[in-house]
This record gives C-alpha cells, sequence and structure tokens, in this order.
C-alpha cells in the first residue's frame, strides 16, 4: 500500500490510520464507506515529505501558497453530510487543494468535477491522483465562485474553502433536491451549512463551527 517515496516509515503505517479511524468513529463519524476511505487513502501523498509523518494526525497542515489540507475529521463529515441524503452521482468542488478531499470521495460517486485558482496547486493533485488510479475526476484552473456552468446540474456541490455568502452561480447550478455544503462566513465565525435545493426554496442546515480558508476571487499561478 506504501508509496515507493516513503516506504519503510512507521508513521505511514497500517497502525497509524487505524488509530486516526479510531479517532474519528469516537468524535461521531459512523459512515463505513467514508471510514474505509480514510483508512485506504494514503493521505501522506498529498503533502511534503517534510511534513509526511504528521500525515495521520487529525489535523489541518500547510501545502503552500498559504494553503493546508483539511483535517481528516472535516473532511470526514463533509464527505459523510454530502452522502447522507442518497445518492449523489455528479459532484462539483471548488478547492481542489491538494486533492486529498477529492480522493476521499471520488470512488463514492460517479463523477467529480473540481475547481481550483491556483495552478502549480492544481497541478500537483492531479499528479497524485493519477498516481493513486483515480479517473473519474475533472480538474478546472478557475475561480470556483462561477461553478462549472457547461456541466451542470450538480447532485452536490461541495466547498472546501469558505465565502461570507455563498456565490449565488452556484446555486443555480444545483439540481433540485440536491446539496450544497460550505463553510460559511468571515475567518474566526465560520459555520459548517449543508443547503437542500426544493422545488421553490433552499433549506439550511447548520452542521457546527468550523475554521476553513477563505474563497478568494482571481486566479494565481
Ligand atoms: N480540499 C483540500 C483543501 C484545500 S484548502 C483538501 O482536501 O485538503 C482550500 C483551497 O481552496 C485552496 O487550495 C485554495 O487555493 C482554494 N480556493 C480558494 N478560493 C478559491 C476559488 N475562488 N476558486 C477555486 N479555489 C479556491
Amino acid at each position: 500500500m506504501e508509496g515507493p517515496r516513503l516506504s519503510g516509515i512507521g508513521m505511514t503505517s497500517a497502525r497509524t490510520r487505524e488509530r486516526l479511524v479510531q479517532r474519528l468513529q469516537d468524535q461521531g463519524i459512523k459512515d463505513q464507506r467514508v471510514l474505509d476511505r480514510i483508512r485506504n487513502v494514503p493521505r501522506h501523498l498529498f503533502m511534503d515529505e517534510a511534513l509526511a509523518s504528521r500525515a495521520y494526525e487529525d489535523t489541518a497542515l500547510p501545502i503552500g501558497f498559504g494553503q493546508t489540507i483539511s483535517q481528516p475529521y472535516i473532511v470526514a463529515r463533509m464527505t459523510e453530510a454530502l452522502l447522507a441524503a442518497g445518492p449523489t452521482p455528479k459532484v462539483l468542488e471548488i478547492g481542489t487543494g491538494c486533492g486529498y478531499q477529492t480522493a476521499i470521495l471520488a470512488p463514492l460517486v460517479e463523477e467529480i468535477y473540481t475547481i481550483e485558482r491556483i495552478s502549480s496547486l492544481l497541478g500537483k493533485a492531479r499528479r497524485t491522483l493519477r498516481e493513486l488510479r483515480i479517473r473519474n475526476v475533472h480538474c478546472r484552473h478557475e475561480d470556483g465562485s462561477v461553478g462549472w456552468p457547461a456541466r451542470a446540474p450538480y447532485d452536490a456541490i461541495l466547498l472546501t474553502a469558505a465565502p461570507v455568502a455563498v456565490p449565488p452561480a452556484l446555486f443555480e447550478q444545483l439540481s433540485v433536491g440536491g446539496r450544497l455544503i460550505a463553510p460559511v462566513g468571515p475567518e474566526g465565525r465560520q459555520e459548517l451549512i449543508r443547503y437542500t435545493r426544493g422545488e421553490t426554496k433552499i433549506r439550511q442546515e447548520v452542521l457546527g463551527a468550523v475554521s476553513f480558508v477563505p474563497l478568494l476571487s482571481g486566479l494565481q499561478r
């Protein structure tokens, strides 16, 4: 299971990963599909080798460009919340980052369309996903607040960077019955919210307080 980059390093062993899975279960993650993905996706491959020994700690870690790889608990919580209301064949993700959340979700859905504004991060994420033979992911270098209208509508939309308010274009690209999960609010006061698009209105559930990097506008090399 261990990639060539870190073979022989105990920090990435099955036992270390199992401890992480146990911790997420203790914190209330129940969906076995999600726990299996946390167990099987080699998180250390998504980060710099210098930090790889900490890859199975339940914490966000830097991935360069002022960005972070999300905390495993949060990735699990968002994935569980997304899958809870039934199948979501087509998913749009805003904020690919290193691609860890993408990799956790990919085999649990049919297609993921993912958008990242920092081109270097997207390039790296693409390579890692390819290395892991994850093939149902479509990447795009774009400002995610415009969504990806050409492939809309989506059964679910996931934001891994926090807007102060969800860009309206994203709700427009959600199918009726679809859900959008996002950290919303200014730094220090964000909440994870699940929106469900009905025939005429959008229902909103607050899932808890969170801390994400902000959704920024424009593109970066
Ligand atoms: N999903 C990642 C977390 C990435 S952190 C994981 O699994 O670890 C959030 C990412 O959102 C960063 O890479 C940041 O560059 C990106 N981002 C911020 N604003 C964005 C925007 N408007 N469009 C697309 N990506 C954006």
